[in-house]
C-alpha cells in the first residue's frame, strides 16, 4: 500500500456523486418534546408490553431470522385483504424497499421520476444507485400538476415513478383520479408510497388488480413501530418474485419479525391510537389556523405543514423552549419558511402551541 493519506484515497475512490452528498441529518432529540419524525407518541398497553417481553425472552436470537416469515406475511395479507395473485415483500423499513426497487430497475440511463417537494429519499436513493432523477414541481397548493406530470412522463419515459400518497412533507392526499391517469400513462413501474395510510381516507391497494405497472409500498413506522423497521411492497407476484432476488436474505431480524406479528394481531390497538392522532390533528389544525401569521395546510397524515414569516427563527425558538419539530426552510423553494410538526399527544400538542405563540411574539417584537 503506497504511503498516501486516507483522505486522498477516499477522494480518488469514492464516487463523486457520493462525495458531493450531505448525509441525511438526524438531529439529537434527547430531552426535547419530539415532534420531528412522524412517530406515534403512544406506548402500548401494559398487557401487550408484557406479551412482547415474553416473546423477546423466548426468541432464538442465536439463529438467523426466518428468511420467509410466512405467519407475519399471512397476517399482513389478511389485514390488507390482498386479492389472489398478489404478494407482499418485506423490507427493513420502506427506505430499504426504495433502494431495492432502484437497484432492480436501474438499467443504464434509467430514470426515477417523482414530484417536488416530496420524500427526499427518492432523490437520494436515485443518487446512491446512479439513477437519473427527475422531480416534477407540484402546483402552488401542493396538488399534482397533472399536465406537467403527463408531459414529463411522455418526455422522460421513466422506468420508475414514486408518488407518496399522502405526500411528505406537504401532508395532502393527491387526487386519486390524477394518480390513476399517471399510472395509466406510465411506461414503467409506479410505486404508490402509502407510508401514512393509517391517517388517510384512501388507498391504492384495491387498484392493484387494475394496473400491471402498480405496486403499493407501506411502512409500519408511523403506526407505532418505527423502532422495529418494517415496511412492505404489495403487488403482483410476477413483480415481487423478481424483486425478491435482490432482497438480502436476513433483512428483517428475529425480534422485529416476532414483535410485529404480535402487534399486527393487535392491529386494532394501533388503529385506535391512529384514530386518536387523527382527532388531535384536527384540533391542532384549527389551533394553528387561528394563530395570526401562520398558514397551515390540510393534511391526511400524522403531521401538519405550516408557514410562518421566519421559519428558522421560529424553529430555533421552539428548540430553546424544548420542542423539536422539522425545519423545511431552505430545502426546496416551495417550502420557504415552512415547518412540519408531527401530531403528538394532546399535552405535547398543547406545549407546542404555547411555545409557538411565545416564539411568534418574540420574533415580531
Ligand atoms: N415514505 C415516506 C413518504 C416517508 O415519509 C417515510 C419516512 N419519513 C418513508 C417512506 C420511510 O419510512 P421507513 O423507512 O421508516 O419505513
Amino acid at each position: 500500500m503506497p504511503s498516501v493519506s486516507a483522505s486522498s484515497l477516499v477522494k480518488n475512490l469514492i464516487r463523486s456523486e457520493i462525495l458531493a452528498l450531505s448525509a441525511y441529518h438526524v438531529p439529537d432529540s434527547g430531552g426535547y418534546i419530539k415532534l420531528d419524525a412522524m412517530e406515534n407518541p403512544y406506548l402500548l398497553p401494559q398487557s401487550l408490553r408484557e406479551e412482547i417481553a415474553a416473546i423477546v425472552a423466548d426468541a432464538a436470537i442465536n439463529r438467523y431470522p426466518d428468511p420467509n416469515p410466512a405467519a407475519l406475511k399471512g397476517k399482513i395479507r389478511e389485514l390488507l385483504a390482498l386479492p389472489e395473485g398478489m404478494e407482499v415483500l418485506l423490507g427493513n423499513g420502506s427506505d430499504e424497499l426504495i433502494q431495492l426497487l432502484a437497484m432492480a430497475l436501474n438499467k443504464p440511463g434509467a430514470t426515477l421520476l417523482s414530484v417536488e417537494p416530496s420524500f427526499v429519499m427518492y432523490r437520494m436513493i436515485a443518487t446512491f444507485t446512479g439513477m437519473r432523477y427527475v422531480g416534477v414541481p407540484l402546483a402552488a397548493d401542493f396538488s399534482l400538476d397533472l399536465p406537467a406530470m403527463l408531459a414529463a412522463i411522455e418526455r422522460e419515459q421513466p422506468e420508475l415513478v414514486f408518488l407518496a400518497y399522502p405526500n411528505n412533507p406537504t401532508g395532502n392526499l393527491f387526487c386519486a383520479d390524477a394518480v390513476r391517469q399517471i399510472i395509466a400513462a406510465s411506461p414503467g413501474l409506479v410505486v404508490v408510497d402509502e407510508a401514512y395510510y393509517a391517517f388517510a381516507r384512501d388507498s391504492f391497494i384495491p387498484q392493484l388488480t387494475k394496473f400491471p405497472n402498480l405496486l403499493v409500498m407501506r411502512t409500519y413506522s408511523k403506526l407505532g413501530m418505527a423502532g422495529l423497521r418494517l415496511g412492505f411492497l404489495a403487488g403482483s407476484a410476477v413483480w415481487l418474485e423478481q424483486l425478491e432476488k435482490l432482497r438480502l436474505p436476513y433483512n428483517v431480524g428475529v425480534l422485529p419479525q416476532q414483535v410485529a406479528e404480535k402487534l399486527l394481531e393487535n392491529h386494532k390497538v394501533l388503529l385506535q391510537q391512529a384514530g386518536q392522532i387523527k382527532l388531535d390533528r384536527a384540533v391542532l389544525y384549527r389551533q394553528l389556523s387561528e394563530i395570526k401569521g401562520v398558514t397551515v395546510y390540510p393534511s391526511e397524515a400524522n403531521f401538519l405543514l405550516f408557514r410562518v414569516a421566519e421559519a428558522t427563527a421560529v424553529f430555533e425558538g421552539l428548540k430553546q423552549r424544548g420542542v423539536l419539530i422539522k425545519n423545511l426552510n431552505g430545502g426546496h423553494p416551495m417550502l420557504t419558511d415552512c415547518l412540519r410538526v408531527t401530531v403528538g399527544t394532546p399535552e405535547e400538542n398543547e406545549q407546542f402551541i404555547v411555545a409557538l405563540q411565545a416564539c411568534l411574539q418574540s420574533t415580531v417584537e
